[in-house]
């Protein structure tokens, strides 16, 4: 069973399936852990804000990339330091799992951030209002779209994108014409409750 396996599976123990499965809720509590680690080796409270503003004003990066370059950075700062990473990451597991009542407790105190938006469909994510199909997920997508158009029948009006045939990536931004969602309706880019419908239509009994 892979560590990351075990660190859902803990997640899920203390906190329950839809907080494990929360893509927002994890990379929130994620965030929390790589700020510590930062103020933990002196960086200071202004050169964190500084960053938070240079990162968001910079174009969003691409996620299986984003998650590269998170292991790499950690690995050169443990190296750094002279910390084990493996080593510390099993150590921190296992004291997790002994300690999943008290954790409980101590996750009530945490501050509360507003309503995101959420996952919403097996096959693709939303990021910051815009849809992404997950990298190397392309063809699947293309399938999705096709299998939930078939089943919504002739009458539903939206169609392929012609211009990415749904892959919604036709350039590096995602495919401008559909908004990155394989998805027209008319000449337009099909809206998201639109994509929600077809994917969800493409979902009824194929799990
Ligand atoms: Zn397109």
């Amino acid at each position: 069973m892979s560590f990351q396996y075990k660190c859902w599976e803990w997640v899920g123990k203390a906190f329950g399936t839809a907080a494990a499965n929360d893509p927002l809720i994890r990379v929130q509590r994620f965030l929390e852990e790589a700020i510590e680690l930062a103020q933990a080796l002196g960086f200071s409270h202004e050169n964190a804000h500084k960053m938070v503003d240079y990162v968001y004003g910079r174009p969003v990066g691409e996620v299986t990339q984003e998650v590269g370059g998170v292991m790499c950075t950690l690995g050169s700062t443990c190296e750094a330091i002279g910390v084990d990473m493996h080593m510390a990451g099993t150590k921190e597991l296992l004291r997790a799992f002994k300690m999943i009542e008290v954790i409980k407790e101590k996750n009530k105190l945490k501050p509360k951030f507003g309503p995101q938006r959420r996952r919403t469909t097996m096959t693709g994510k939303f990021f910051r209002g815009r849809f992404n199909v997950v990298c190397g997920k392309e063809h699947k997508h293309v399938a999705t779209l096709k299998f939930g158009l078939f089943r919504l029948g002739e009458d539903f009006l939206a169609q392929v994108c012609w211009k990415c045939e749904g892959t919604t990536k036709y350039d590096y931004w995602g495919c401008a014409i559909c908004g990155a969602t394989g998805l027209l309706q008319g000449n337009e880019a099909a809206p998201l409750s639109v994509l929600n419908q077809v994917l969800v239509a493409a979902e009824w009994g194929t799990t």
